[in-house]
């Protein structure tokens, strides 16, 4: 749909949990408590809930959709659910992105379910400095087992790093994988939640290091996926390098995307604490009808753009692991 800024409104992020078997230190404190993991506790939108609401953006145009969290794979109907949003006719694309622990596990039930495509977040190669930027929880090995799987399946995979500062300059040797064919976007981080407290490097910077290493390094109007990602391409790579300077080169003119919240939250911009209560609305029985109304006004009103730059507007209060990045 086009919203009041006239863009084109086709890409749904879904969050369906806020659990998280990781602690990245730039998205989920250190001491957060999970739920019990068999149970899908009643503050999250159910299956049912997820895939009707989905019916209701589709008829407003979304055509694309991504699955996240929280950790969506700790969510045991998680490839339900992506067959489900499958079977809506007008849904073309139902992609996903995880932190790659339990990918080698589900790999092959998210294949069957018809997942198109996997991001699995990955924003180092360095077995210690990853232990200590997942909270001493995560295990490079059981990630990289985990892309493998999903490659032995030819499912497209994409890893997405945040671009941190740090001496070692730890992001760089994901070109490891870029050699083997895997495709790896560079992301700024983002001034919310635990994000505020941690230094990133710009993209523009990022790229200048990797015209260092790789000097014929060139932009290349191949895109992979529906996202802003601008891609370069160099003959000693053998996948495209991707960059998401979402803060320093606003983009929000060409923004084509809305957010659902495992709690049932419409968020039209990441930066601003206004939502709609989706999930109110549906278990207090309201019509298609009538929630396609509310809907249909929130994605209308999505602001013109972040304010990323002015960290004293941003009125999110949310972290990332509840809104799903
Ligand atoms: N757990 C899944 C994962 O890590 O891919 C899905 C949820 S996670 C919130 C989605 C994405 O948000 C991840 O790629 C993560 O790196 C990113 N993210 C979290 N906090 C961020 C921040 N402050 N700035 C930029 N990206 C962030
Ligand atoms: Fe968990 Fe993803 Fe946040 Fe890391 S970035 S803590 S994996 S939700």
């Amino acid at each position: 749909m086009i919203d009041q800024f006239q863009r084109n409104i086709d890409y749904l992020r879904i969050s369906i949990t806020e659990e998280c078997n990781l602690r990245c230190a730039y998205c989920m404190p250190l001491k957060w408590q999970n739920q019990n993991k068999r149970e899908i506790p009643d503050k999250y939108l159910t299956s049912r809930e997820i895939i009707r609401l989905t019916g209701l953006f589709e008829t407003l145009g979304i055509k694309k959709i991504k699955i996240t969290g929280g950790e969506p794979l700790l969510r045991k109907d998680v490839s339900y659910i992506i067959a489900g949003l499958k079977s809506i006719s007008g849904i073309r694309q139902v992609t996903l992105t995880t932190n790659g622990i339990f990918l080698e596990e589900k790999a092959e039930a998210l294949k069957n379910a018809g997942v198109h495509g996997i991001n699995v977040s990955l924003d180092t190669l360095d077995e210690d400095f990853y232990c200590k930027l997942t909270g001493g929880k995560g295990n490079l090995n059981q990630v990289l087992k985990g892309i493998q799987a999903a490659r032995r399946l030819q499912i497209p995979l994409k890893i997405n790093a945040v671009l941190l500062k740090n001496e070692k300059e730890h992001w760089k040797n994901l070109t490891e994988l870029l050699k083997e064919g895997i495709p790896v976007r560079f992301i700024e981080l983002m001034p919310l939640g635990l994000g505020r407290k941690m230094e990133g490097i710009t993209g523009e910077e990022a790229l200048a290091q990797l015209k260092i290493m790789y000097p014929d390094l060139r932009e290349t109007k191949k895109a992979l996926g529906a996202g802003p990602a601008r891609y370069f391409e160099s003959a000693g790579l053998k996948a495209p390098v991707g960059l998401i300077d979402a803060v320093t080169n606003k983009f929000c003119t060409g923004c084509n995307r809305v957010r659902l919240t495992s709690q049932g939250i419409l968020k039209p911009c990441l930066c601003y604490d206004y939502g709609v209560d989706l999930k109110k609305l549906l278990r207090q029985g309201k019509t298609d009808q009538e929630i396609l109304r509310e809907i249909k006004k929130a994605v209308y009103e999505k602001p013109r753009g972040h304010c990323f730059g002015q960290s004293d507007n941003i009125t999110e209060s949310k972290m990332m692991w509840q809104i799903g990045g």
